[in-house]
């Protein structure tokens, strides 16, 4: 007997329906033989409809406040799933995250999964029951205070438990038939991929594709826990997501020269304006933003105007961390120097990802060619061996999309891509 670990997103399980349909899905799985855990997010857009709502009484909601309310989310869809379970005749049990072993670090809204003590959701399943566990949520190990794991955080919980319970397969349902060569919802002639590395996934996720959470990926990686991505609308095949090609039919699938096309439009662009052109400002910016626990993307330095030596400093980050950046930039400007600041939420970015561009020189051309014949203009430039990204406006993004798409030869001739749900929020 195999154990499956298998998580439904909130899109399959926006209503009540939704709830039934999956639970059918999983008795399924469960009269082929497995045990089976399910990790389950919030009904629909409960998630940002509670962030919403925080808001609405606190500007800054505290984050150990938020969290407690987040997780409520969670708890409501575990416990209609393990309800609509039983309603089929199946013994089911529902789990909070830290019920399930979930330990993280004590970070509120983005905290790191550092162990996974599954004692409970092992003998629930060897009782014979499916474990129903909360996604996107744990515990402190320092403070026992419950977190959350950062905005779709329930694909990180899945991986990690099935890392724990050394399950045979971990499969992330969605509503869309797996990974594609772009955003369904933006690119209509995107491509289902079959297989894709671990490392081209982690870019592309790390770049926008929110089908998987990058830290999902991460995980898996360092675990070696194959994914299969797929939907949870159709039965259809998804997307496998290891470090080794599968085989299909008698033939393994090829690395392609390039994965797909990602686009992020989650952040914005802050410019720390006249600050003197010498060693240590950087850095004084940098630690600024680090102490205040915030994570930032790309970064340029403009060349300094000779008569002031006064030069520009322009960074990238979520936009959710945008006013906190301020803040603290505002807070240390004495120490570090600089005239004003400019704040830029109006930007979006295209990454090209793929292991091929090692060796294909001609890449990085064909990229900038394609979007100028767009008409998009580029305003930030960063790379990796395997990635290009630039930041635009964000009114070009999804034209730029699906003019580099075309250039590379990604568009299907086939049928359209098929969105089964969500409200791409
Ligand atoms: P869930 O609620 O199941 O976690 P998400 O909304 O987080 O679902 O992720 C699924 C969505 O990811 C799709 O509806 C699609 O719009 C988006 N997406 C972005 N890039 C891709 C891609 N390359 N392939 C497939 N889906 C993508
Ligand atoms: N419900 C959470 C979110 O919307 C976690 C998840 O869906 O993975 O971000
Ligand atoms: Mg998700």
């Amino acid at each position: 007997m195999g154990l499956v670990v298998q998580k439904y997103g909130g899109s399959s399980v926006a209503d009540a329906e939704g709830i039934k349909r999956v639970a059918k899905r999983i008795v399924e799985a469960k009269k082929n033989g497995n045990q089976v855990v399910a990790v389950v997010s919030a009904m629909g857009d409960t998630t940002d409809e509670l962030i919403d709502l925080a808001e609405q009484v606190s500007p800054i909601p505290a984050g150990r406040e938020l969290d407690m309310l987040l997780t409520a989310g969670e708890r409501i869809s575990m416990a209609l799933l393990a309800m609509a379970i039983k309603n089929l005749g199946h013994e089911a049990q529902s789990f909070t995250g830290s019920q399930a072993g979930v330990i993280t670090d004590s970070v509120h809204n983005k905290a790191r999964i550092i162990d996974v003590t599954p004692g409970r959701i092992r003998t629930s399943v060897d009782e014979g029951n499916i474990a129903i566990v909360a996604g996107f949520q744990g515990v402190s190990q320092d403070s026992k205070d419950i977190t959350t794991l950062g905005r779709g955080g329930s694909d990180t919980t899945a991986v990690a438990l099935a890392a724990a319970l050394d399950a045979d397969v971990c499969e992330i349902y969605t509503d869309v038939d797996g990974v594609f060569t772009a955003d369904p919802r933006v690119v209509k002639k995107a491509k289902k991929i079959d297989w894709i590395s671990f490392e081209d996934m982690l870019e592309l996720a790390a770049n926008g594709s929110k089908v998987l959470l990058h830290r999902c990926v991460e995980y898996a990686r360092r675990y070696d826990i194959p994914i299969h991505v797929r939907s949870s609308f159709s039965g259809l095949k998804g997307t496998w997501v290891s470090s080794e090609p599968i085989e299909q039919g008698d033939k393994q699938v090829e690395q392609a020269i390039i994965s797909g096309v990602a686009h992020d439009t989650s952040e914005a662009k802050i410019t720390v304006v006249g600050v003197p052109d010498k060693p240590g400002e950087a850095a004084a910016i940098f630690r600024t933003i680090a102490d205040a626990e915030i994570n930032i993307d790309m970064i340029v330095q403009n060349v300094s105007a000779a008569a002031t030596g006064l030069t520009d400093i322009s960074f990238t980050l979520p936009k959710a961390e945008g006013r906190k950046a301020i803040d603290a930039l505002e807070k240390n400007r004495s120490g570090i120097g600089f005239d004003s600041l400019r704040y830029d939420d109006q930007i979006g970015k295209i990454s090209l990802v793929g292991a091929g561009m090692k060796t294909n020189p001609g890449v990085t051309a064909d990229f900038f060619k394609a979007l100028s014949d767009a008409g998009v203009n580029i305003e930030l430039i960063s790379t990796s061996e395997i990635r290009i990204s630039v930041v635009t406006r964000k009114d070009d993004v999804n034209e730029a999309v699906r003019a580099v798409h075309t250039a590379f030869g990604l568009d299907s001739d086939s049928d359209e891509a098929v969105v089964y749900g969500g409200t791409g929020r």
